[in-house]
């Protein structure tokens, strides 16, 4: 069985897959899409949209719940996890959906089943028929992640969880334990205990979100808190049992947990083996993939994008990398430094970043000065009831050129744009204190944090 040879055979269709197919077929090219399940990758089926589809719909409940303050007296409002599941798997399936028919109307040609490397121009595809050979000029490789696990605690999908399987539950469990406080486990304690489970979080390091600016993870502990959520850090778990309907984890620290479930949280590994890297010769490090600027591996013309090329696993990440990939491929040179990427955790509040936070400026040697703004006296943020978090902005001392910022709140997701332009545009402080922000609007925070930076501060000491 044989094909004639495309612009690219790409092997995932995750957002780094497709997006590199689209692109290649926007920019008048042939691409052909290899996936084992189904297209969209981790971030439509599994993570990014319903995530945030069900964390939507725990804080419009919370909301409803809080609003009594501002006169909205909702009778006996209650909640159905099994219709709320129904809504976010409603909105994956009109996504996944619209995707087929944008690929199917670019003309991409997308093949189910478990592709590898052959040779760099060879990509295999196992089928019942035998293996399906498709030849192409490229290859572009983009097979993503699944959850990592812990030794001996191995997900059962009932009891022992991963976060496929939270998002695949029918009901709420009544109590949780979450080993990990990255951002899936924050973003699944969050909305958890939003809908109503008791959520202990257990995490190894000192702090919640250990890779964000420290104040960012003292304001989401805090609201995590008052959630009921019950923090352990510095604790690691010693051992879980399944007792019955129950799951019993020993702590560190030497307290007992029992619980319905048990999540582990504790990030993603790499989908190489089986791949055919070392039999063509790409280079990686038995983790990731080793590229270049342009998503270049050591083998030419063949490409890697997305989770595996441990640039950030995040699926705008993805997204670009795609892009760069497929104008590679299709003679438009293109290259990413990796220099302005936000980042978000969609905690209530959110906690976005961008560019270096404060203690990693300091140990790298960077001098920087910081301005920070507290929600609390922002009218936006107190008119839409959600007064709590900060931004603190970082410019490098003496050029006043933008090197960073923290957006701790309430839509601060949307509000880390206008900084990540700046710093993509090389601008400084100046052009963001000189720019008039319309009020009342979250994106006023950054104005203020400007002129805290200058010495200057408006509606704040
Ligand atoms: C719970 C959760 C929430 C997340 N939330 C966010 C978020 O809010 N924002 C954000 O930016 N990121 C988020 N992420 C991360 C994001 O999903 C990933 O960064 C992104 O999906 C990576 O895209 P990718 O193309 O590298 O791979 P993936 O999305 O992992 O897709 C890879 C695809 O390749 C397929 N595949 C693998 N090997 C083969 C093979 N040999 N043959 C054929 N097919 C193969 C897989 O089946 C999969 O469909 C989240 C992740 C999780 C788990």
């Amino acid at each position: 069985m044989s094909q004639p040879p495309c612009d690219a055979a790409i092997i995932g269709a995750g957002p780094g897959g497709y997006v590199g197919a689209l692109r290649i077929a926007a920019m008048g090219g042939r691409a052909t899409l290899i996936e084992q399940r189904a297209v969209g990758g981790v971030c439509l089926n599994t993570g990014c949209i319903p995530t945030k589809a069900l964390l939507h719909v725990s804080k419009l409940y919370a909301d409803l719940k809080d609003a009594g303050a501002m006169g909205i007296h909702v009778d006996g409002v209650g909640f159905d996890f099994a219709q709320a599941v129904a809504y976010k798997d409603k909105i994956v399936e009109r996504l996944t959906k619209g995707l087929s028919t944008l690929l199917k109307q670019r003309g991409v040609d997308v093949i189910t089943g478990r592709g590898r490397l052959i040779d760099a121009n060879t990509v295999g595809v196992d089928s019942a028929d035998g293996v399906l050979r498709i030849n192409a000029r490229n290859i572009i490789l983009a097979p993503g992640t699944v959850a990592a696990s812990l030794p001996g605690i191995d997900p059962d999908g009932r009891q022992i969880l991963d976060t496929d399987h939270v998002l695949a539950m029918r009901e709420l469990p009544e109590s949780i334990l979450i080993i990990g406080a990255g951002p899936n486990g924050v973003e699944t304690a969050t909305m958890l205990a939003e809908l109503g489970s008791r959520v202990t979080l257990v995490e190894v390091l000192d702090r919640v979100l250990p890779t964000v600016d420290p104040e960012a993870g003292k304001e989401v502990a805090r609201s995590l808190k008052k959630r009921r959520v019950t923090l352990h850090c510095k604790t690691k778990i010693d051992g879980v049992e399944r007792r019955g309907d129950r799951v019993v984890s020993q702590l560190s620290d030497g307290q007992t947990v029992e619980t319905a479930a048990v999540l582990v949280a504790v990030g993603r590994r790499t989908q190489i083996d089986g791949l055919g890297l070392d039999e063509v010769g790409v280079r990686h490090d038995g983790r990731f993939v080793e590229i270049d600027e342009g998503c270049a591996t050591s083998v030419p013309g063949v490409y890697a994008v997305g989770d595996v090329t441990g640039r950030g696993p995040y699926a705008h990440v993805a997204y670009r990398q795609g892009t760069v990939a497929a104008s590679n491929i299709m003679g438009r040179p293109m290259v990413e430094d990796y220099r302005v990427v936000p980042t978000v955790v969609f905690s209530h509040p959110e906690v976005a970043q961008v560019g270096t936070t404060e203690d990693q400026a300091r140990s790298a040697g960077m001098e920087v000065q910081a301005g920070r703004f507290r929600y609390q006296a922002s009218g936006a943020a107190q008119a839409f009831g959600e007064p709590n978090g900060f931004c603190k902005l970082l410019a490098e001392a003496g050029t006043h050129r933008v090197v960073g910022a923290t957006i701790v709140g309430f839509r601060a997701a949307e509000v880390i744009h206008e900084v990540a332009v700046v710093m993509k545009a090389d601008a400084t402080v100046h052009q963001i204190a000189e720019t008039i922000h319309a009020h009342p609007s979250l994106a006023e925070p950054v104005a203020e944090a400007a002129d805290a930076l200058f010495g200057v501060p408006l509606h704040s000491l």
